[in-house]
């Protein structure tokens, strides 16, 4: 059958189900247009109409959220939590506060929260949640405040055998700790494999903050290796300033790599001889400021560029951890022409379909998110594991295992892409591998 024909209804019917949800549907095109040589090869998936099935997530809940602020004024927020497939486990993915959650970016999350969970070979099936809550400018009190009252309606949702969440954008290990706390309240259950991210001494994992930027350099070590190149020596941009960004100039430091520009939504800092992490996290972690003032206190080593696309720097490696749709085609343009040989995503789908069409033409390395930014949740089910035993891990030990889940992720994506016959293509391999995994789970499962 012809391809086209076997992909565009399913993606109409998206389309008509799911009216104005942009982000949603242009993750589902980019799945969707891996999988037609998968359906081809296996009719006993349509059969089963798994994709239909898959597009369409198992429940989802949208709530109010009202809290008060520090004068006493009363806000109302919307919560979100999409629990979108549960064949490979109980739902699992983290949590957004931001000003611009809506229920379609909510489910674009969730939707490729089930094929990353599937590609990190974890008992762990999908789920994303959040809210149009903006915690920044507000004071602990008001962000506790606003956990509380979250978590109030969330908490019978939830359950380690149930719906795990994490954090995400604006949802940090204090968040996670007021989340916590208000459901060990509730419930009067210390059920510590209900949320992830947790701090280190009350359950949490060592290197699980760190695991994400991590696994991102990881895995971009190895696509380099496939090809026979090395990261060490290679100039490197990272985009954003916060969880991801952090570690990721962490290890691709420490793998002698030298990172000279990194942003936060008002520009990027351009500092030649290499980002001095030391400062970096004490301006964004301690002092909760913006990557402004690092080149203020940096004296005339960098240089802050407002409102600027930091895809304007030239680099041999471009890791954007900041947010969807960050990197559209003239920033992939702008890339090519300075010379990018990779580009791997930290944040979720940060590339736009046009910018990857450039970058697919010009021969970059392209290692999607789904694949390349798993090792957040790998480790959240390292922390499950974790608090399952009552056991902890030392931060070498984590790390190790973390290491040999992104290694073992790309052996996957590379070997997948060869078996059909789209060599070096990651994106195919990752979409590929992370669907045969789901839809065999849910054939085998039956009509659920
Ligand atoms: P944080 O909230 O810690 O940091 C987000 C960073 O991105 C900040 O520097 C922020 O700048 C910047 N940013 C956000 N929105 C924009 C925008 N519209 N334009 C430019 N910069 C922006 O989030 P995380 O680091 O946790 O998450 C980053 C990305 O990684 C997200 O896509 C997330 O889904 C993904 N991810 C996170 C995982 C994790 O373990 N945390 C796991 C897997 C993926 P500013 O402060 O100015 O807003």
């Amino acid at each position: 059958m012809d391809r086209n024909r076997m992909i565009e209804p399913l993606y109409s019917d998206v389309l008509r189900r799911n009216p104005g949800e942009k982000e949603f549907h242009q993750a589902v095109r980019e799945v969707l247009e891996s999988l037609a040589p998968v359906l081809e090869r296996h009719p006993e998936y349509a059969e089963a109409s798994i994709v239909e099935r898959l597009c369409e997530p198992e429940r989802q809940l949208v709530f109010r959220v009202p809290w008060a602020d520090d004068a006493g004024r009363i806000h109302v927020n919307r919560g979100f939590r999409v629990e979108f497939n549960s064949a490979l486990g109980p739902y699992k993915g983290g949590l957004r506060f931001h000003p611009s959650v809506n229920l379609g970016i909510v489910k674009f999350l969730g939707f490729e929260q089930t094929l990353k969970n599937a590609l990190t070979g974890k008992p762990i099936g999908g789920g994303k949640g959040g809210s149009d809550f903006d915690p920044k400018g507000r004071s602990d009190a008001e962000v506790m405040r606003f956990c509380q009252s979250f978590m109030t309606e969330l908490y019978r949702h939830l359950g380690e055998y149930t719906d795990i969440p994490a954090g995400d954008i604006g949802v940090g290990v204090r968040e996670i700790g007021y989340l916590f706390g208000q459901y060990r309240r509730i419930t009067n259950r210390y059920e510590s494999g209900v949320l992830t991210g947790k701090g280190v001494g009350w359950g949490g994992a060592q290197a699980r903050s760190e695991a994400t930027g991590y696994g991102l350099v990881v895995f971009t070590a190895e696509m380099l290796r496939a090809r026979g190149e090395d990261l060490a020596g290679k100039r490197v941009t990272v985009s954003g300033s916060g969880n991801v960004a952090l570690h990721a100039i962490e290890k691709a430091h420490q793998l002698g790599a030298s990172v000279i520009a990194c942003s936060d939504s008002t520009g990027y800092v351009l500092d030649e001889k290499g980002v001095d992490l030391e400062l970096l996290k004490e301006i964004k972690l301690e002092q909760r400021g913006r990557v402004a003032d690092y080149a203020e206190q940096r004296g005339g080593a960098a240089r802050f560029v407002p409102g600027s696309s930091i895809w304007e720097v030239s680099c041999q490696v471009a890791l954007p951890c900041a947010t969807q749709n960050e990197l559209a085609a003239d920033d992939a343009v702008s890339l090519v022409r300075g010379g990018v040989q990779v580009i791997a995503e930290g944040a979720n789908m940060p590339t736009t379909p046009d910018a990857l069409r450039v970058l697919r033409e010009a021969g970059v390395l392209f290692g999607p998110g789904k694949a390349a930014n798993a090792g957040g949740v790998a480790t959240s089910a390292l922390e499950m594991q974790q608090n399952a035993s009552r056991d902890s891990w030392t931060f070498s030990h984590t790390e190790e295992r973390l290491t040999e889940i992104m290694q073992h992720i790309h052996e996957t994506c590379h070997e997948t892409a060869e078996r059909y016959g789209q060599p070096g293509d990651y994106v195919a391999g990752a979409n590929i591998a992370g669907f045969e995994l789901v839809a065999d789970a849910m054939v085998a499962q039956g009509l659920i």
